[in-house]
């Protein structure tokens, strides 16, 4: 299996056999990588790797499994959780102590856990943007570490809940989820699909 090194010299070793390095999947685990913005990795990487980031274009690999958070096009450059100055809760487990949940508006998960199952409200995602603000903010493509808003890992969230500590939460709830920032995102999705 191939060995990458990261860009402050931490050795990886591929999760699997014959992963095609084409730049737009993971090196490590072979996922497709989402494309993220210069200023978003600029804004989450270490300031003594900043020089790295401008060398290259990069990718946000969204395996939960797969230690690399960014990846870069030539496959020469690999950031891991170490090298970040901010914590990426895609890569950490729901239930994990501080992990975040909304970037922009420094919604903690477990205040959405507390609103749901220790107060017992918040029954519908509006509550939730509307008491933690969770998912209201609309700087992700700067303050969320994939340069995508939080609706997707906030709908999760609530599903875990739904699933593991309040069964009473009806599913309804789930379908009012909507993006924060969703014309943002489209546009950047128009925008990194250019050459
Ligand atoms: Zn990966």
């Amino acid at each position: 299996m191939n060995e990458f090194k990261t860009v402050s010299g931490i050795v990886l070793q591929q999760l699997k056999e014959g992963i095609e390095l084409n730049g737009k999947n993971c090196p490590i685990s072979g996922d497709k990588g989402k494309r993220v913005f210069r200023i978003t990795i600029g804004s989450h990487a270490m300031p003594k790797y900043w020089r790295k980031v401008k060398e290259d274009d990069y990718y946000f690999c969204p395996n939960k499994q797969c230690p690399v958070i960014y990846f870069s096009k030539k496959n020469t450059h690999i950031f891991v959780q170490e090298e970040l100055r901010t914590p990426v809760m895609h890569k950490m487990e729901i239930g994990t102590e501080n992990r975040p949940v909304c970037y922009c508006m420094q919604v903690l998960e477990e205040e959405i856990i507390e609103e749901m199952v220790v107060k017992h409200c918040c029954d519908s995602l509006i509550d939730i943007q509307n008491f933690t603000g969770a998912n209201k903010g609309k700087d992700c493509k700067i303050t969320n570490p994939t340069g995508r808003c939080c609706g997707k890992p906030l709908k999760e969230l609530i599903e875990w809940i739904q699933e593991h500590k309040r069964d009473d939460v009806k599913p309804p709830v789930l379908e009012e989820a909507i993006s924060c920032c969703k014309s943002i995102e489209e546009n950047a999705s128009i925008e990194l699909e250019l050459p």
